[in-house]
C-alpha cells in the first residue's frame, strides 16, 4: 500500500518506535480457533460489526468447519469491509503472512491464511518476530491494562508502561478501577503496607520509583474513560481531610477533589523521576460520549507542572485543532496520533497537513494501540502510508519544504521523537 516515493522509501528504512500498544499475552491468542474471523472479533473492528447489526450469537462458533465459518461470516464482512479498522487488519495480514496477496479475504484464501496464522501463534517469539523483524519496530510501549503492575511482556520489543488509573480512581481499600485494578495489588507486589494518607502517597512515590528503576519508560492515564479531564489544584491538607473521612463519607464533588489532588501528585512524582505521562484524550473505544475528553481540559494540570512532559493521545480527536494549538505553544506537550490512522486515515491526512505546518516536528508521535500483532502491523502500514503521502505532497504539490526536510520529519514522527522522549536519546 505504501506509495512509491522518496519519502515512502525512506520510511520503509526507519526503525520505528511505537508509543502505544495493548498486545495481549500469547496464551490468550492460543486459546480457541485462530483465523481472520477471530482476529476481527478480537480487534476494534468488532465494534463496527456490532454497529452493523451483528450480535454475539452471529459470530461463527468454534465448532464450525472453516468453510462454514467463512460462509457465516461473509454477509457481515460485506457490510463492514469499507472501514479503516477492517482495512488495517487486511494490511496487517498481508504484511505478516503475504496473504491475501492483492485482493480481499475470501472463501479461497481464508483457509491458507488461517493455516499461516496458526503456525505463527505457535511461535514463542511471535511478538519479536512480527513487530521487530517484520514491522521493523525497535520498541513499542505496551499498556498492559489487564495486568497494570506487571512489567513482563515476553518480548524484547514490547516495553511496559505503568498504568496509574487505580491510584486515582480507587484510593480506598476495597475499591477497584475500571480494569479491576487496585493500588493494594501494587502494595502487595512491593511489600508495602498502606496505613493512611501519607503512606498512600508514599506508595505512589515508591511505585513510580520502583517501575522507573525496572525500566518503565512512561506512566499512562486512561482516566478519560472514568471522569472528565479537568484536574483542579487542591491543597494537601484538604486532600488529607477528605481521605481521612473515608470512601463512604464523601460527596461526588469531594471525591473529584481527592482524585484531582492525587493526579497532580502523580504528575509531580513522574516529573521528579523524569517519566513522561501518556494521557488518553478524545474519542473513547466503544462510546459515542466524548464529553469530558477534550485535551484543553488538561490545561490547568499541564500549566501547573512545567517540568512534567505530557504525551497527549489520539490527536485529541475530534478536538484535533485544540491539540494543535496546545502542542504548538506548550513546550511540555507532545502530540501523539496513536490509534487515529486506523479510525480514519483521512482525518490524519488532513490533520497532519495542519500539524506539520503548525507544530514543531520534534513533538509529533505515532503509536498503534492494538491488541494483536496483525492489527499493530496494519496500523503501522496505514500510518507509514499517510505520513509518506502528506509529507511528499508538501514537497511536490505545495513546494512547502525540501525532500530532505520531509524525510527528516518522517524520521522524527516514526522514531526520533519517541527515542528522545521515552528513551532519553538525543537525536
Ligand atoms: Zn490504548
Amino acid at each position: 500500500m505504501l506509495q512509491a516515493s522518496p519519502v515512502g522509501e525512506a520510511i520503509e528504512q526507519i526503525s520505528v518506535i511505537d508509543t502505544h500498544e495493548h498486545i495481549r499475552p500469547l496464551e490468550e491468542v492460543r486459546q480457541g480457533p485462530w483465523d481472520f474471523i477471530e482476529l476481527c472479533k478480537a480487534s476494534y473492528v468488532a465494534a463496527d460489526f456490532a454497529a452493523a447489526g451483528m450480535t454475539e450469537a452471529d459470530w461463527p462458533g468454534p465448532e464450525l468447519e472453516a468453510k462454514e465459518r467463512w460462509a457465516t461470516f461473509e454477509p457481515w464482512m460485506l457490510r463492514v469491509e469499507n472501514t479503516a479498522y477492517y482495512r488495517s487488519l487486511l494490511l496487517g495480514c498481508r504484511k505478516l503472512y503475504g496473504l491475501p496477496e492483492e485482493d480481499e479475504i475470501n472463501a479461497d484464501n481464508f483457509i491458507p491464511l488461517a493455516e499461516k496464522m496458526q503456525q505463527a501463534r505457535a511461535r514463542d517469539d511471535l511478538f519479536d518476530y512480527a513487530l521487530g523483524q517484520v514491522g521493523k519496530i525497535r520498541c513499542a510501549l505496551q499498556d498492559p491494562h489487564w495486568a497494570p503492575f506487571d512489567t513482563e511482556t515476553g518480548s524484547e520489543v514490547l516495553t511496559s508502561v505503568l498504568r496509574i488509573n487505580s491510584f486515582v480512581m480507587a484510593p480506598f481499600e476495597g475499591q477497584v478501577d475500571h480494569n479491576d485494578a487496585s493500588p493494594c495489588d501494587c502494595a502487595r507486589k512491593l511489600n508495602f503496607e498502606i496505613s493512611g494518607f501519607d503512606s498512600y502517597l508514599e506508595l505512589i512515590g515508591t511505585a513510580i520509583e520502583h517501575y522507573k528503576a525496572a525500566g518503565v519508560p512512561a506512566i499512562k492515564s486512561s482516566l478519560a474513560y472514568d471522569r472528565a479531564l479537568d484536574f483542579a489544584s487542591v491543597g494537601e491538607d484538604d486532600a488529607r481531610r477528605l481521605y481521612e473521612r473515608g470512601a463512604e463519607g464523601l460527596s461526588d464533588t469531594e471525591i473529584k477533589a481527592l482524585q484531582d489532588y492525587l493526579m497532580h501528585t502523580i504528575v509531580d512524582m513522574a516529573a521528579a523521576h523524569d517519566l513522561p505521562i501518556q494521557i488518553h484524550t478524545g474519542i473513547r473505544a466503544g462510546s459515542g460520549d466524548i464529553r469530558g475528553t477534550n485535551p484543553t481540559l488538561l490545561t490547568d494540570l499541564i500549566l501547573a507542572h512545567p517540568k512534567a512532559r505530557f504525551d497527549l493521545f489520539h490527536g485529541g480527536y475530534p478536538y484535533c485543532s485544540e491539540l494543535t494549538v496546545m502542542a504548538k505553544a506548550l513546550p511540555n506537550v507532545w502530540l501523539d496520533m496513536c490509534w487515529l490512522p486506523i479510525i480514519s486515515p483521512s482525518v490524519v491526512r488532513r490533520m497532519l497537513q495542519e500539524w506539520i505546518e503548525a507544530v514543531p516536528m520534534s513533538k509529533l508521535l505515532w503509536g498503534g494501540d492494538c491488541s494483536r500483532v496483525e492489527a499493530a502491523l496494519g496500523a503501522l502500514e496505514m500510518a507509514k502510508d499517510i505520513v509518506a503521502r502528506v509529507l511528499m505532497a508538501k514537497v511536490k504539490e505545495a513546494a512547502y519544504f525540501t525532500e530532505e526536510i520531509a524525510v527528516r520529519a518522517a524520521k522524527c514522527i516514526m522514531h526520533d521523537n519517541a527515542a528522545e522522549l521515552f528513551l532519553g536519546e538525543e537525536s
